[in-house]
């Protein structure tokens, strides 16, 4: 592949940041801005917000954008890109525009099972991979993991860099548990019948993070600590079992591992994305924070508490997921992305969610992974058989 400007190496990390637009692409965005000196901004991707992704790529000049809707080809903000940057169109744009020479590390921030393909196509070109997009591992952790190479791949999902951490200097072997810790989001301590009737708006409303909508729907229906489970298991090599949820109600712990010894090693910090980020960039290094510090004289309590499997029936439908394994995963992934799509609709209520995803889930024989496009295709059956529940539920 030829690069624009294959000079232009100060020095500099060389980020490509695939779903620039969203939460975790704009505060990227930050920390690029606050650490120009460190960091170079080489290629961005959006999926339908053009004017916002043509602002970024002025702003840092970037030398290729790619556009992976390609509905939006033409989108009229797209004149105003800069005169030296490419532009391209559709889902396999993104890959293309991150694999050239002059990107060092890929921020994949992309929503949903639509982030796979490019994490694997990072993975198996050997460049850093800053993994957000907790879905990739989710679905695919069974391909993606042996493609990756010590060092490679960074999580930035906040509780996952949070166990990364405080597994530095250690022997992963001397592990004993993961202690995975969960906001409860905005319905802690609902009773099931009273989530029935939970509104998009109420659900949207997460009391100490501020997110993309699907993930804070996940978060108010626990499957994204479901999800996290899952991505653990993959990241860190140890089961189910190993990975307990508890509820850490001010989000200031975002993890610990705990030790043979009894050594209980937690990470905690302000409630704010741009410090994992940061990390999968910096990392080993530390920089500077683009966060407020936590001044823990003034934090008052920190509040612990047992999740409610039975209200929130994503946790326990996740944990099947993760026990059975192969495409069982991808299955409750791609039904719950497309049951949190009608909820947002307001084609269905908060507990069908669930329900949805259940049925999808037993319906499927479940296979073992295999290929990509064995996923996608077990992923396109799965929003189908989603989308005819969700019909059966109205
Ligand atoms: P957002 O919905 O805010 O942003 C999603 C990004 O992906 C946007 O840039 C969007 O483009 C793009 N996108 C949407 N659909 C597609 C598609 N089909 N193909 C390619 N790109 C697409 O999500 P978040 O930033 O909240 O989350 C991103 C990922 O990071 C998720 O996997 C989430 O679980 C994970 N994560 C997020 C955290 C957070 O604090 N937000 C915390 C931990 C993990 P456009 O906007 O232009 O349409
Ligand atoms: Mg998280």
């Amino acid at each position: 592949m030829t690069d624009r400007n294959p000079a232009a190496n100060t020095g500099r990390k060389r980020i490509a940041i695939l779903g620039c637009t969203g939460s975790i692409g704009t505060q990227a965005l930050d920390v690029c801005r606050r650490h120009a000196d460190r960091l170079e901004v080489v290629a961005l991707t959006a999926h339908s917000r053009t004017r916002e992704l043509v602002d970024a790529a002025r702003e840092f000049g970037v030398a290729r954008v790619a556009v992976t809707d390609a509905a939006r080809r033409s989108d009229p903000a797209l004149a105003d890109l800069p005169a030296g940057t490419s532009c391209q169109f559709g889902a396999e744009a993104a890959v293309d525009v991150c694999l050239h020479d002059d990107v060092d590390c890929v921020l994949v921030a992309i929503v949903g099972a639509a982030g796979l393909a490019a994490s694997a196509a990072v993975l198996a070109s050997g460049k850093q991979l800053a993994l957000a997009n907790k879905e990739s591992l989710v679905v695919g952790g069974e391909l993606l993991m042996p493609l990756a190479r010590e060092g490679q791949l960074i999580p930035v999902d906040s509780e996952h860099s949070a166990i990364f951490q405080c597994y530095l200097g250690e022997r992963a072997e001397r592990a004993h548990a993961i202690w995975l810790t969960c906001s409860g989001g905005p319905f802690f301590g609902r009773t099931r019948a009273e989530l029935e009737h939970v509104t998009a708006a109420q659900a949207l409303a997460h009391p100490t993070w501020n997110m993309g909508a699907k993930i804070t729907v996940d978060s108010a229906t626990l499957m994204n600590k479901g999800l996290e489970r899952i991505e653990a298991m993959h990241l860190f090599g140890v089961d189910m079992d190993f990975i307990r949820v508890v509820i850490q109600r001010q989000s200031k712990i975002h993890s610990m591992v705990e030790y043979e010894d009894g050594s209980v090693i937690a990470h905690l910090g302000a409630s704010d994305m741009r410090i994992p980020i940061q990390y999968a960039f910096s990392y080993p290094d530390r920089w500077e924070t683009p966060a407020p510090r936590v001044d823990f004289r003034e934090l008052g309590s920190l509040d612990f508490a047992a999740p409610d499997a039975d209200a929130f029936r994503c946790l326990a439908l996740a944990e099947r997921a993760g026990r059975t394994g192969g495409t069982l995963p991808c299955v409750m992934n791609a039904a719950n992305e497309v049951a949190v799509a009608a909820f947002l609709d307001g084609a269905i209520g908060f507990t069908d969610i669930d329900r949805v995803v259940e049925a999808c889930m037993d319906a499927h024989a479940v296979e073992p992974v295999q290929t990509l496009e064995q996923l996608a295709d077990v992923d396109a059956s799965a929003r189908d058989a989603a989308r005819r529940a969700i019909r059966a539920r109205r």
